[in-house]
């Protein structure tokens, strides 16, 4: 852990010449003008022009900005209709039926920005500061894998105390974490990180400890208003040290990152064109884009009014409209929807294409392990509200959610295999854009789902589980792709018997 003060830190922090390195003629890659332009110049397509769009994307090609403008800008309700409907068929072409679970874990919220719309950001004095300890950070992990989670995501503040090498430690001990299941024993597969912009140096740290995706929202794509809602004195303020966070991931070999904005800090069409201008330079620059693309919406934060009266609050038909035009512009890429949503909200998110979603959230500072006091009736838990960031729209377990969706007809997919298998990068996305991954993933997806069924879930989850199941193997037999390869069609049966007799995290 830093010795250094807050204040010495951040000096320390930025590197210049690793934003300099990123540019191109001295300019970042997010151009106002051109935005405006690009959303003043399309803003009434014509119907057939806007069928075209949706046919290229249907072809899973990514869209180029002055598309995505335009679809942005559709009025008619029937255009939308076919748009929405477009959207889970490509969404089904990538990557089939899968839904991907994963829990997130707030291990500190000490931090020394003050973004003005965040429960975390120093001056809200309403906010009782913690971080986890490494014995704390195995609890809250035992109490995710019990509910049958595979991966975690580690969000942490920003602040000396949970530097680098605490989220090392941190990634380190929620790997080593087990937990008895009903056969056997439960662990984390896959640890993803939410956390501030690092230096190549630390980003390699995070990298040799086995992170998964690494993510960093840039929270508001429109530079006066990153300047407005992020002080200009704090290590946030500066936008570029931020934009280029994940192009040096990629240099530090972190291939899996996550780009997102925070929806109603400016104008959702905008933000929209950003991430999609983020995506093109990472594409431009690395040869691959973002692994996923998030798109939360502010929520109320205790200490923040401008999470309850920002002007750009984004109601719930624009939400559900930013999420198609983004599924269409970047079809290969997977898309997180997550329980700040409500539930109604969330499942028509993954009508339009969401990939990944989270359930049984808790996210105050040790809130998985207080959860499990309170309902032993223990006393002393935290005042959970004072530790949040935000407020949750959707909080049901994932056991739930997981039958929700099977009743929706999607299978959930905890698997991993991807990333353990090197599937990662350039690989998947090669792989996405073929369509060959939602395929071979179908194969994990039914391992893992057993593993589910057969540890975690409860009689009514598993009865329509099997069901699930059941409809997945008879559709592998009919697949083309899986009568071709006898050999990888042998070992999956091979392996899921293994499973059905107790053996566990077993993958293709
Ligand atoms: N401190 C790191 C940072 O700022 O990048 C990572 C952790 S921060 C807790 C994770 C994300 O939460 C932020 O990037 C922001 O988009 C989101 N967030 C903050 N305040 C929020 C709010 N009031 N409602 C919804 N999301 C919020
Ligand atoms: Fe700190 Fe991140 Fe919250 Fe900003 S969004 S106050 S950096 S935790």
């Amino acid at each position: 852990m830093s010795k250094l003060s807050p204040a010495e830190w951040k000096k320390q922090v930025i590197r210049q010449d690793e934003i300099d390195k990123y540019l191109i003629n001295g300019k970042d890659f997010i151009d106002h003008q051109q935005i405006e332009k690009q959303l003043k110049d399309n803003r009434t397509p014509e119907k057939q022009q806007v069928r075209d769009i949706i046919a290229k994307a249907m072809e899973v090609q990514r869209l180029d900005p002055q598309e995505t403008a335009s679809l942005l800008h559709v009025t008619d309700p029937q255009l939308w209709a076919e748009m929405d409907e477009a959207a889970l068929a490509i969404k089904r072409k990538v990557y089939d039926n899968r839904i991907v679970f994963f829990a997130p874990l707030y291990c500190a919220n000490l931090c020394v920005n003050n973004c003005a719309y965040c429960g975390f950001k120093c001056e809200n004095s309403q906010e009782k500061r913690r971080i986890l300890t490494m014995d704390e950070v195995r609890k809250e992990t035992e109490a995710v894998i019990a509910e049958g989670h595979k991966r975690m995501i580690l969000v942490y503040g920003e602040h000396p105390e949970s530097d680098a090498d605490y989220m090392v430690e941190s990634i380190k001990t929620a790997y080593d974490t087990r937990k008895k299941a009903r056969n056997g024993w439960g662990n984390i597969r896959r640890v993803n990180i939410n956390a501030a912009p690092m230096n190549a140096a630390e980003l390699k740290k995070l990298w040799e400890a086995g992170i998964g995706t690494y993510q960093v929202f840039q929270e508001t794509y429109h530079k006066d208003t990153y300047a407005a809602v992020h002080p200009p004195e704090t290590l946030k303020g500066d936008y570029r040290w931020r934009l280029y966070a994940l192009h040096r991931a990629m240099d530090a070999g972190i291939d899996d990152v996550a780009v997102g904005a925070l929806f109603g800090l400016y104008d959702w069409r905008f933000e929209v064109m950003g991430l999609l201008h983020h995506t093109m330079d990472l594409e431009k620059q690395f040869g691959i884009g973002p692994h996923t693309i998030s798109f939360p919406r502010l929520t109320p934060a205790s200490g923040s009014p401008l999470s309850t009266n920002s002007q750009y609050l984004v109601n719930d038909t624009d939400f559900l409209k930013l999420v198609t035009v983004l599924r269409l512009s970047v079809p290969y890429t997977g898309m997180i929807v997550t329980a700040r949503e409500r539930a109604e909200i969330r499942r028509q998110a993954i009508l339009r294409g969401c990939t990944q979603t989270d359930a049984s959230t808790k996210i105050g500072i040790g809130g998985y392990t207080d959860a499990l006091k309170k309902l032993d009736g223990y006393q002393e838990t935290s005042q959970l509200e004072d530790e949040q960031q935000f407020m949750l729209g959707d909080t049901r377990s994932l056991d739930e959610v997981v039958r929700e969706l099977a009743e929706m007809g999607m299978i959930t997919s905890f698997c991993t295999a991807g990333y353990r298998c090197g599937r990662t990068g350039d690989r998947i996305m090669g792989m996405l854009k073929h369509c060959v991954e939602g395929k071979f993933c179908k194969l994990n997806a039914v391992l893992t789902y057993r593993e589910f069924l057969d540890d975690f879930a409860s009689p009514a989850t598993k009865a329509i589980g099997e069901k699930i199941i059941k409809q997945e193997l008879e559709d592998i037999d009919k697949y083309p792709f899986f009568q071709k390869n006898k050999e990888l069609m042998a070992t999956f049966r091979q392996e899921y018997q293994d499973i059905l007799k107790g053996e566990r995290d077993v993958y293709l």
